[in-house]
């Protein structure tokens, strides 16, 4: 049997492999602490489950229009009104099942084999799969300073005559950052003076920290919404704690719009109507639910923070916003991959190597969970790792003494 060259050259994710161990060995009852997966803990909010199960009722349930039920694209349109200070129209919006096939269908629209799109490291682990995906090359800039902020000036001699396209995440997975205004402002003007598409993924833009906020991408754009070089991605997985509704959207100029229905339409048609109108509902319901998951998700990030802090050769960024922080494990290795499944088999923590997000000798740690995994999860890799840490720790009901340092 042959397969796809191309299919073949997308890498096959270390996490997965991770947290299939994890599922085992948490199938044998071993207790895991999860600080891997980027997914809060909240109840799916009640307008969300009103709206779906409404639908369910009336027992019709059928394909939508490609681009979303007018209902929710008009939700999504008072959203971008409302968050972003912009006035789009139908034509300028597609609905999805997640950001990511938004993120997919954009990339498919746009690149042609050989074309270039920069993406920033430390960068979510499918950006430079997808462009793969299309026959693009991903082409990284990292920041040298050992910052998770790369430099405009890196950004600028990265572009060529193949650039088709950047994308930005702002607050970052895996790194938390928030980038300033004035970057984004800079990053807007340099696409719009060299042609090329700002694709930015604002998938966490309201799950930011410390009374920061997060700026509308558009605010600085030269152009109307059909020649504007800006395109937003985002949707209700994060700021309504519902991945599973797998439902996202992509804001772009009408003649990207047309195109990437016609991709959706040939593969998956639509999204289901019944999570559209969930997240209808979670859109156009109470909206203190956002507020109340980003001050669970802000208590965490203290809690994690101090933590690390008293971790002994660690250096972590604090995190404006995400559910996520990046810190340096280099003074005790340089391979990320080695740690993650060390941390799992010794500690029984899941964590994501560095090296997925470009950022070898880092793991990620995720604090979407409980402040109880938060705090024993970060004990339990003390221990595992810092020789000064007392050498025994429990692990459930178990008493472990730490016999390898
Ligand atoms: N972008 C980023 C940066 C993400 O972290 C994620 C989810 N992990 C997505 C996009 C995809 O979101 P969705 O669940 O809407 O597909």
């Amino acid at each position: 049997m042959t397969l796809s060259q191309l299919a073949r050259a997308i890498q096959a994710s270390p996490t997965l492999a991770l947290n299939e161990e994890a599922r085992i060995l948490r199938e044998k009852g071993e207790p895991v602490i999860h600080l891997g997966i980027g997914e809060p803990k909240n109840k799916t909010p009640i307008n969300a489950i009103l709206s779906a199960a409404a639908k369910l009722n009336e027992g019709d349930v059928k394909y939508t229009p490609v681009d979303g039920t007018p209902s929710l694209k008009r939700a999504i349109i008072t959203y971008t009104e409302e968050n972003y200070d912009r006035l789009v129209g139908p034509e300028n919006l597609i609905v999805c099942s997640g950001a990511k096939q938004a993120l997919y269908n954009l990339l498919f629209t746009l690149i042609n084999p050989q074309d270039e799109v920069i993406i920033l490291a430390p960068y979510w682990v499918s950006y430079p799969e997808m462009v793969k995906m299309v026959y693009g090359v991903p082409v990284i800039v990292t920041p040298e300073d050992g910052t998770f902020h790369p430099r405009m000036e890196d950004i600028r001699r990265a572009v060529g005559p193949y650039t088709k396209a950047i994308i930005v995440n702002s607050p970052n997975n895996p790194s938390g950052l928030v980038f300033s205004e004035a970057f984004i402002g800079e990053i807007v003007e340099l696409c719009e003076a060299k042609g090329i598409y700002l694709i930015m993924d604002d998938i966490y833009h309201k799950l930011v920290f410390d009374g920061k906020t997060t700026v509308s991408p558009f605010r600085f754009t030269k152009g109307d919404p059909e020649s504007s070089k800006v395109i937003v991605v985002n949707g209700i997985s994060k700021l309504y704690g519902m991945t599973g509704f797998r439902i996202g959207w992509a804001v772009a100029p009408r003649k990207l719009v047309e195109i990437m229905i016609n991709i959706q339409a040939q593969t998956t048609s639509c999204a289901s109507l019944i999570l559209q109108a969930g997240a209808e509902g979670a859109l156009t319901g109470v909206q203190s639910v956002i507020e109340s998951l980003r001050l669970t998700i802000e208590n965490n990030r203290n809690v994690a923070m101090d933590e690390l802090h008293g971790f002994r050769g660690v250096r972590v960024t604090r995190p404006d916003g995400t559910f996520y922080c990046l810190p340096d494990f280099r003074a005790y290795t340089q391979n990320s991959v080695e740690l993650s499944n060390f941390l799992l088999r010794k500690a029984l923590v899941v964590t994501v190597p560095g090296s997925e997000f470009g950022m070898e000798g880092h793991i990620r740690l995720s604090y979407s969970g409980s402040v109880k995994d938060v705090t024993e999860g970060i004990a339990r890799i003390k221990w595992a790792l810092d020789p000064e840490s007392p050498n025994e720790i429990y692990i459930g009901d178990r008493k472990l003494i730490r016999d390898w340092l």
